[in-house]
């Protein structure tokens, strides 16, 4: 089935009902448009790719921003049987033009100053370019969208897909080497956006979802946009976040669920004025490790348990915390219903028992087909039919699972492991400590030793603050786990998804 059928049938229902609204920064809502104007919307879309002769087999890539337009667009590239490929207009045109180049799109959707930053992404598209927000003159065979949908007449439906059909090419974070492309199907989004949304955190039409991350992720374009439209609840979309602003939205909007990654929540536990948060039901995380620091912080603060999950682009959302009964920090919860998850020896293959540490492997309807184009990589990347996400992890019999950190960033001290995940939760557990990175750096002797990133907290003397963190160390973790060398940092340095860039640490000097 195709996705777009799925949400077809939800919005094809109670036309008046709102489905989006846009979220100023100053709290004001400045559009709101209903299920039935976005269906008609969406179809006009849909008619412009037709016309333009875009249909299975085919991807479009898109990148407009967080407007109304994009969602229609998305649904449209799926309705009319093509892939959509979003951008991440925060890439370096060199980024963008290996991702264009790779997807091998026949059209482009964009707002018109991505092509202005990077007019070369032009000839990295064989096909034409539809743009939005012009203020100048066009290049050649760039074509103002507005002009492009009031060519056509709407009353165009989405046709038929095999699950099995690709629905959306999304490339990896790619923190470290060349972003792989990841083909989901429309059977991985409806198996995964279902277990998730609708099994476990029981999302209805009822809800008001504060949307504040960016639309290009599986996060927020995947749970936050494909969600919603198979949910029928209300987004609030808000370009950008803002802790204070979304603070504030959360009462003035009556909001009910909020979709965040750690930094979010680290930043939002500082805000000092929270409501009644009288709608409020549900706050989840994932994209990155989530402190049980910040985890306490901000329930101390907000009185509500931030409900961790755990995904990746290649697989979606694998496992989650439950919504009612014991929410345990630093867990990333149970597996989803129809998720296989299991621990293994990376290099054996063979499955661990409960409490041991190994890579953390998943199979189910929600796990990708293979990298687009890239047939070693996929053979790499599975076993058995299991996939291997590269991420450490250990179970508790009774399935709750912790996440330790990736296998490649496990440092190995004189033939020892020691995972950077338990070495953080340590250091991160000192409450001078704002937040904090762990890492391996060379050492003649044992091969690599222990290396502490600290932001420290905001009047904190790091001399003071490194003295109680060696003694918190020597006291809480094996000699081998103890980080050797202290550096002081006044932030992380993370990508668009909190994720921390390793690579980017200033290992020197
Ligand atoms: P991406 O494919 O860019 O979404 O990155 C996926 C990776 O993010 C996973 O392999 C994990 O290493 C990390 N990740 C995602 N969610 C969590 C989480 N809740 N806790 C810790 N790490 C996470």
């Amino acid at each position: 089935m195709n996705l777009a059928q799925a949400f077809w049938q939800r919005l094809g229902q109670q036309p008046a009902r709102v489905l989006l609204e846009r979220l100023e920064p100053s709290g004001e809502v400045t559009w709101q448009q209903t299920r039935g104007a976005f269906v008609e919307e969406a179809s006009r879309w849909m008619a412009a790719l037709r016309a333009a002769g875009i249909g299975p087999g085919d991807r479009v890539a898109l990148s407009l921003g967080k407007s109304a337009g994009l969602v229609a667009a998305h649904v449209a590239v799926l309705g009319v049987g093509a892939g959509a490929v979003p951008l991440n207009a925060s890439l370096t045109p060199r980024e963008l033009a290996a991702v264009l180049a790779q997807a091998e799109v026949r059209l482009a959707i964009t707002t018109a100053d991505l092509l202005a930053r990077a007019p070369e992404l032009r000839a990295a598209v064989r096909g034409p370019w539809w743009v939005t927000g012009e203020t100048g003159p066009l290049p050649a065979d760039t074509i103002p969208l507005a002009s492009v949908l009031t060519a056509v007449a709407p009353g165009v439906e989405p046709i038929d897909r095999d699950d099995d059909d690709l629905a959306l090419l999304l490339f990896t974070s790619g923190t470290t080497g060349v972003p792989k492309g990841v083909g989901l199907t429309h059977g991985n989004l409806r198996a995964n956006l279902h277990a998730l949304l609708v099994d476990t955190w029981e999302m209805c039409e009822d809800d008001r979802l504060l949307h504040a991350l960016p639309p290009h992720h599986l996060h927020g374009l995947g749970l936050g946009v494909y969600g919603t439209l198979l949910v029928g609840n209300t987004a609030v979309l808000l370009e950008r976040f803002d802790a204070s602003v979304v603070v504030r939205a959360l009462d003035a909007q009556r909001i009910t669920v909020f979709m965040g990654v750690p930094t979010m929540y680290h930043r939002m536990a500082e805000v000092t004025e929270v409501g009644t948060l009288a709608t409020m039901r549900l706050f989840a995380c994932g994209s990155a490790p989530l402190s049980p620091e910040t985890f306490r912080r901000f329930q101390d603060r907000f009185g509500f348990p931030i409900i961790e999950r755990y995904g990746l682009t290649e697989t979606g959302i694998n496992t989650a915390n439950p919504l009612h009964g014991r929410h345990r920090p630093g867990s990333v919860g149970l597996p989803l219903p129809g998720v296989d998850l299991g621990i293994f020896a990376p290099q054996t293959g063979r499955q661990l028992a409960p409490g041991e540490v190994g890579e953390i492997w998943v199979r189910g309807p929600n796990v990708f087909h293979g990298y687009w184009r890239n047939p070693e990589a996929t053979a790499a990347a599975f076993c058995n039919g299991w996939f291997r996400t590269g991420d450490l992890g250990t179970m508790t019999a009774d399935g709750y699972v912790t996440i330790l950190g990736r296998i490649k960033e496990l440092i190995i001290v004189g033939g020892t492991n020691v995972t950077p995940g338990e070495v953080e939760t340590v250091l991160e557990g000192e409450p001078g400590v704002a937040e904090c990175a762990v890492v391996g750096i060379p050492d003649a002797d044992l091969g690599e030793r222990v290396a502490a990133f600290v932001v420290p907290r905001q009047g904190e003397d790091p001399h003071e603050l490194e003295r109680r963190l060696r003694l918190r160390a020597e006291q809480q973790l094996a000699p081998y786990k103890c980080p050797r060398q202290y550096r002081f940092l006044p932030v992380l340095p993370r990508n668009s998804m909190g994720k921390v860039e390793r690579g980017k640490l200033p290992l020197q000097g």
